[in-house]
């Protein structure tokens, strides 16, 4: 998750001083906005960095509204240009445009992510459909298009360099795919199309929200058998919130669900907790949304059809790294097979430990991973609050730095204290340098502790990007994590999922960190290829350099025991059968009800039908079902994409056994920089394939994956 995708649309939201007729008849209120501190340029010590010690919530309205307008005075400037159109008097003019805009989101991010309140929570309900209606003004611009369209058509006959070829492709791109090259008919159709797609995206996830909120199970003090106390104590608290004092709550959501479903001796309490999450948005009631799935995949097809596409997929995957839907399906079919086979054997397996405590049972979807966790604790005897003692937040985050020292011959010191404004007082700032030429590359932000109005998981953020065209611009990139504070004084310690998440989004930071693209636009990430840099960087968490100097006990600052490393590395394998299986229903089920013809399909029937046809395991669902698959339907974002996390783990896994094979091993200075010329630093300037073919000599096999994950890797 995590980073900025800088579609072109997005990135012309921008303007500069303009200073456009209308522009100069400012009313009063206007003058006030204009020294609005979002607005405003960033000053003080590395480049300019936000005030983040002065932002308001009063203040964002009234920013990104101006914002919006400075923007779009701008792109008329630009396409109303009496010159003809050339790539500076156009494309590089879109390429700066934008900047109080992209300061303002910047702080719009902050609010949004790390400091939300109800308060916020209301203009940004205000904003959103505003922000649609920009984006629009901006991609159905007419003159613009024409102008773009002109430098793109010239190029084609005379190319420009490199990097600006690719910015030229990109934007052209990006404008066709969204519908600049339709008549006014059907431009008109197509934002219609886009207006009514909205609201059934905020309808669906709303329904799902309902079904969230409303199945919620009550335990009683004598059905609490197996439960961690963290989580009864956490269910009680549910409860008391809900009025039912003295009992205990399990909510319909994946973080209440999962426990339960892992530890509670209560059978038929999980059965209705299993059915209640997986029946969310499939209750044939008012909140049911499969009709709403049917008319959402018709009003996509309908739109790409417009575009002259057969399919929504075919249309979407373009500009992605895999090209085709066929190459996606293909990559998922093939690892398809062994994911099932290797579901059957962890059944028998979990069946066997069933038999042998004399529980009276077939496996059943909600016995899945209360017996899995059985056969993990009996094969592998891991115990996951010994390797906590081992994994310091302090100690991971210099491990880190150690680790970018030695891949990406940066060096991170942390600044004066408040010599860099935060917007929490625990938020740190180190400053990033050459560790030869000691070079300013920019400043690296982490958020790392849980509080109120702070959204889940772990994410990370650019507030600026790197770009040279108009003068050389640093990073100022953000990791955020919500990670208990702890006391003061004391260690944190953390769990090796939460140490690889840690790792994996400083991934995301070292990405932007690396950048030498010359315009905003390469900054772009492909969504099928941007995850694969993070996840690789994952990877040296567990090389011996870190292990041995890092990993170290909390109280005996002993390293972690090569046997206790070997034990996590052993366990790393279990339950995969379930975990792919689970994750590539879902990414198939996406990819084949965009290619379907929608007309009149029932969701329902589909649903089974392609898993009857997949052979699906009858012991677990998929992850997302259809009617709640919010990733592809509540939105756009992963419709149609939800396969690239497989896609990137590809790239992945291939890329790690160069390192395992090459000389100096996770840290060969030869590799460490093809790797960060190649994969790293061009971020979106060249094709992800070819970029990889750089790097590899060759493109990515799925064998290494299959290794990865314990599965056979399939004949040539
Ligand atoms: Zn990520």
């Amino acid at each position: 998750m995590t980073f900025r995708f800088r579609i072109i649309i997005a990135s012309l939201i921008l303007i500069m001083a303009a200073c456009t007729p209308e522009e100069t008849q400012k009313t009063a209120k206007e003058t006030i906005t204009d020294d609005n501190i979002l607005l405003q340029p960033w000053t003080g010590p590395y480049g300019g960095v936000p005030a983040f010690d002065k932002m308001t919530v009063d203040a964002v309205k009234p920013a990104m509204l101006r914002a919006m307008e400075l923007n779009l005075a701008d792109i008329d400037t630009i396409a109303n240009n009496p010159e003809p159109p050339t790539f500076e008097n156009t494309i590089e003019e879109m390429e700066r445009a934008g900047e109080e805009y992209d300061r303002a989101s910047t702080y719009y991010g902050i609010f949004s992510s790390n400091q939300s309140s109800p308060e916020f929570r209301e203009i940004q309900s205000e904003l959103a459909p505003l922000f649609s209606e920009f984006r629009s003004k901006i991609s159905q611009n007419e003159k613009l298009f024409q102008r773009i369209k002109t430098v793109y058509d010239a190029s084609q006959e005379t190319p420009l360099p490199d990097d600006q070829q690719r910015v030229v492709d990109l934007t052209y791109k990006q404008f066709e795919m969204n519908g600049a090259e339709l008549n006014e008919a059907k431009k008109e159709r197509y934002a219609e199309i886009n207006k009514e797609l909205s609201s059934l995206y905020t309808t669906f996830s709303n329904n799902v929200l309902h079904d969230e909120e409303n199945y919620v199970t009550y335990l009683t003090e004598d059905q609490l058998g197996g439960l961690t106390e963290g989580y009864i104590k956490s269910a009680a608290q549910i409860a008391a919130d809900k009025g039912e004092e003295g009992k205990y709550a399990v909510t319909n959501t994946r973080s209440s669900m999962d426990p339960f479903l892992t530890y509670s001796t209560e059978r038929e309490l999980r059965k209705q907790v299993w059915e209640n999450y997986y029946s969310r948005g499939d209750n044939a009631d008012e909140y049911d949304n499969n009709e709403l799935i049917a008319e959402i995949l018709r009003l996509r097809r309908e739109r790409v059809e417009l575009l002259g596409y057969d399919n929504y997929a075919e249309w979407r995957l373009q500009d992605r790294m895999a090209r085709t839907p066929e190459n996606a399906i293909e990559l998922m079919e093939a690892v398809w097979p062994a994911a099932i086979a290797r579901v059957e054997e962890e059944v028998a397996d979990m069946q066997a430990v069933a038999d042998k405590s004399g529980d009276d049972i077939t496996i059943e979807p909600w016995d899945y991973r209360y017996y899995a966790e059985k056969v993990r604790k009996e094969k592998y005897d891991l115990d996951s609050d010994e390797v906590k003692q081992y994994l310091q937040l302090d100690n991971l985050t210099e491990a880190m730095h150690y680790v970018a020292g030695r891949l990406f011959n940066f060096a991170f010191t942390p600044v004066p204290e408040g010599s860099v404004p935060v917007f929490h007082e625990d938020v740190k700032v180190w400053e990033v340098t050459n560790k030869d030429t000691g070079e300013n590359v920019g400043l690296w932000y982490l958020d790392p502790y849980a509080r109120e109005g702070k959204r889940s998981g772990a994410w990370a953020t650019t507030y600026r990007s790197y770009s040279t065209f108009d003068g050389v611009k640093n990073v100022l990139a953000s990791n955020n994590s919500n990670f208990v504070k702890p006391a003061p004084g004391e260690a944190l310690l953390v769990s090796w999922d939460d140490a690889t998440t840690f790792f994996h989004e400083f991934g995301h930071a070292l990405h932007f960190f690396a950048s030498n693209v010359k315009y905003p636009t390469l900054d772009g990430g492909v969504r099928d290829y941007t995850e694969f840099q993070s996840q690789l960087l994952e990877r040296w968490l567990s090389t011996d350099e870190v292990i041995d100097h890092y990993l170290v006990h909390s109280e005996t600052g002993k390293p972690m025991p090569a046997e206790l490393v070997a034990k996590i590395k052993k366990a790393s394998t279990f339950n995969e059968g379930f975990s792919t299986t689970e994750y590539l229903a879902s990414a198939i089920m996406d990819m084949k009800l965009h290619m379907a013809d929608p007309d009149s399909i029932d969701i329902d029937a589909f649903e089974r039908r392609t898993l009857e046809e997949l052979a699906m395991p009858e012991e677990l669902p998929m992850r997302h079902r259809t009617p709640q698959f919010g990733h592809v339907f509540s939105g756009e974002g992963y419709a149609t994409a939800y396969y690239g996390y497989m896609w990137a783990d590809v790239l992945t896994s291939d890329a790690v056994e160069a390192f395992a094979e090459a000389p100096g091993g996770f840290y060969d200075e030869e590799l460490a920089a093809k790797m960060v010329k190649y994969l790293f630093a061009p971020r979106n300037a060249i094709d992800p394939a070819e970029a990889y073919r750089l790097f590899r000599g060759r493109d990515a096999k799925i064998d290494a994956l299959m290794r990865d994950r314990g599965f056979p890797v399939p004949e040539e």
